[in-house]
């Protein structure tokens, strides 16, 4: 009988079902989500801008002064083998750099904690549901605010998400989908697991300033640039929003999603945007043919040969 798929875990040096991967309700970790992360996604057997994703991880844990117990090119092999080993093409893999336990619980000098490394593959999924990737989403301008980059880098990717947890829960009392947070002064930044575009006669616009520098963000770039829709970053304000001709988010769990309705009213025509969904084909059609992939057994043959 073939083996049944199943979401994955690494953690203590194990490979276990997801269900057996537990932390200790003591750890900083926990406690005070002292613990940075990335997710990168795997489809049809590519893990897509692996080495990118490896990189902000690995900023984001030096960031935080974390030492994983394992060398980046050790975490590229586990990322691999969790996917192997979960059964599944599709996957969404979490990477979380943990403070982890104190050693002497007397002692709560954070420098002294083991530190930690957990994985976690689940089959793919998608951080605004999936059939919004063709009716498209009501997005929420919350009055909640985006921590400032003073208090908490949003480059560090993080589970530091009162912010964002807040401004969902704003959003869905508005009756939104989801939630856009603007900055302190006033600009667009970001979602709970999203960055956001709009276009405007033909040309497209993503916020800069405290916000994850996303890796699909990065992938839109590139092809909204052979598109000639000339993408480009700048502070952009709720009322671009509002006026552009058409809008999306760019993630890793759900690659490009339309934004159809801000703040319940209507944007553009109210159906997703033929720039949007050229994108959103073009995406997708790349990432079955392992546009930036990398192919799970290739990592798992260089494990087995060294
Ligand atoms: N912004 C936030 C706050 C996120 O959590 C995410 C992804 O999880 C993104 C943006 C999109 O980043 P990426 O495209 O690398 O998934």
């Amino acid at each position: 009988m073939a083996k049944r798929a199943e979401s994955i875990a690494f953690i203590d040096d194990q490979f276990v079902p997801i269900s057996e991967a537990k932390i200790s309700i003591l750890e900083p970790t926990f406690t005070k989500s002292d613990v940075v992360y990335d997710t990168l996604s795997s489809w049809k057997g590519y893990m897509f801008r692996l080495d990118e994703h490896l990189e902000r991880f690995q900023n984001s844990y030096r960031a935080m002064q974390l030492k994983p117990p394992y060398p980046l090119e050790e975490i590229r092999r586990i990322v691999a083998e969790c996917i192997e080993r979960s059964g599944f093409e599709d996957t969404c893999v979490t990477l979380m750099a943990t403070r982890g336990p104190f050693i002497d619980l007397a002692d709560r000098d954070i420098r002294k904690c083991k530190n930690g490394l957990i994985a976690v593959c689940v089959p793919y999924y998608w951080v605004l549901g999936e059939a919004k990737q063709t009716s498209g989403v009501n997005m929420v301008i919350t009055k909640n605010q985006r921590v400032p980059a003073g208090a908490i880098d949003a480059r560090v990717k993080n589970f530091n998400w009162m912010d964002l947890t807040r401004g969902l829960l704003e959003a869905y009392e508005k009756g939104g989908d989801s939630a856009l947070l603007c900055t302190p002064d006033g600009l667009l930044s970001e979602g709970p697991g999203f960055n956001i575009w709009l276009a405007k006669d033909g040309k497209l616009f993503t916020p800069r300033g405290n916000l994850l520098e996303g890796v699909t963000r990065r992938s839109v770039f590139e092809l909204a640039q052979e598109m000639g829709a000339e993408p480009t970053e700048k502070p952009l304000r709720p009322d671009d929003l509002r006026g552009a001709d058409e809008a999306f988010t760019s993630t890793t769990a759900g690659g490009i999603t339309p934004v159809t309705q801000v703040d319940g009213k209507t944007l553009g025509n109210g159906a997703p945007g033929i720039l949007t969904m050229r994108l959103n084909d073009e995406y997708w059609r790349r990432r079955k043919d392992g546009w930036h992939g990398t192919r799970v057994e290739e990592v798992l043959r260089d494990r087995d040969v060294a």
